[in-house]
């Protein structure tokens, strides 16, 4: 049995980074400009010996500031729904912003499954990131690096028991 993995939160916290590292191609544009990537991107996953969907959550990047909310949320909603799991990505330089908090509000009122995940965190520069990550109430964080490659194990673990 395999599983759909949603990478949800806002623009800019590495989720096509990580998306890129999972499908092990360049499907899902990165960049450092907000706005390159659109809508939602779906690839064939290997981690270790897990194989599974990834789904991409893009274009919230282009939407103009009034619209953002709404389209932010239609957007997730429609991954998280098709998905068993969303890994809900932070920023771990930054911390947990009121935008993270609207993620995590939408991601905790669909009562699925979430694994949050601290990325930008290789050596020591999420540290402050993971502890605040708590506060978001969705269990514990997972420190990643998607660009580096580090944490990569600890969602290999936190994925293994959705086989
Ligand atoms: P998305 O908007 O959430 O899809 O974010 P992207 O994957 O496009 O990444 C946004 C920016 O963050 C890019 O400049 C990436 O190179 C950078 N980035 C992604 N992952 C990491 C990471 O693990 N560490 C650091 N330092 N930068 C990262
Ligand atoms: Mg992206």
């Amino acid at each position: 049995m395999s599983f759909t993995l949603a990478i949800v939160g806002r623009p800019n916290v590495g989720k096509s980074t990580l998306f890129n590292r999972l499908v092990g191609r360049k499907l899902a544009l990165v960049d450092d400009q907000p706005g390159v990537t659109r809508d939602l991107r779906e690839g064939d996953a290997k981690l270790f010996d897990l194989r599974f969907t990834v789904i991409d959550t893009a274009g919230l990047e282009e939407v103009t500031d009034d619209s953002l909310q709404g389209r932010m949320r239609r957007l997730t909603e429609r991954a998280v729904d098709m998905a068993d799991i969303s890994l809900f990505l932070i920023d771990g330089r930054v911390g947990v912003t009121p935008s993270d908090e609207t993620f995590a509000e939408i991601l905790r009122k669909k009562g699925k499954t979430v694994i949050v995940g601290v990325n930008k965190a290789e050596g020591k520069a999420g540290d402050g990131g993971a502890i605040e990550a708590w506060s978001l109430g969705l269990g514990e964080p997972i420190r990643l690096s998607a660009e580096h490659g580090e944490g990569i194990d600890d969602l290999y673990r936190a994925l293994l028991p959705f086989e």
